[in-house]
């Protein structure tokens, strides 16, 4: 999504360790207008696997899958971090190690929202080494449901998470993806500036 590359090479900022920053326009700062591109363009994308349901991760997933969840005419659910005291009622809970905090989190959904004969879409900004996704992932079959895909916004190439999703069988559709970020410069994979 050649918006999207321009957007993270104009605006994207190298953080150490491989991180990239993008508090400009999507995590920190959002960009209403490029969110609802990224929308329409996992829509497209995943319309045809008839998805039934968003899920994505608070807080930072929750920007790009309400637009594609808009789009596609289904709604989000937004797995939480933690329990908030008005979750009632029974959950789905998993384990996920954060990248970025570097620490393991609680991720819950109320089993009232994920149950069998959904199609469930996942939606997450990043994809690093792709605990977040498998955390998901976990949810979904917890719930009995089918998982149909995995939307990515930036996909960090030299990190381990897509090998390890497409491994698995998952289709993972990553909307940019970075080859390299080492002494501080953004490179993207060569497939996807091209496309
Ligand atoms: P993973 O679970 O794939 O290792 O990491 C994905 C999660 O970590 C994403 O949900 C995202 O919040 C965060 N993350 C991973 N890498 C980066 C990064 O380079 N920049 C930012 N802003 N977040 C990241």
């Amino acid at each position: 999504m050649r918006e999207l590359l321009e957007k993270i090479a104009a605006e994207g900022e190298v953080a150490a360790d491989g991180v990239l920053k993008v508090d400009r326009f999507l995590n920190h700062q959002v960009d209403p207008q490029l969110m609802k591109r990224i929308g329409e363009e996992f829509a497209v994308r995943f319309r045809g696997e008839r998805p039934t349901k968003v899920l994505t991760l608070e807080s930072s997933g929750i920007s790009p899958a309400l637009m594609a969840a808009y789009e596609l005419g289904i709604p989000l659910v937004v797995a939480r971090k933690r329990r908030p005291l008005t979750m009632t009622g029974d959950v789905y809970r998993t384990e996920v190690y954060s990248f970025t905090k570097q620490e393991a989190n609680e991720i819950i959904v109320s089993r009232s929202l994920l149950g069998r004969g959904d199609r469930v879409l996942i939606i997450d900004d990043f994809l690093a080494n792709g605990q977040a996704a498998l955390g998901m992932v976990e949810i979904i079959e917890q719930a009995g449901a089918d998982m149909v895909g995995i939307g990515i916004v930036i996909e960090k190439a030299f990190q381990d998470g897509g090998r390890l999703l497409r491994s698995r069988g998952f289709r993972v559709v990553s909307l940019a993806r970075i080859a390299s970020l080492d002494g501080g410069a953004i490179q993207f994979a060569d497939e996807v500036m091209s496309r």
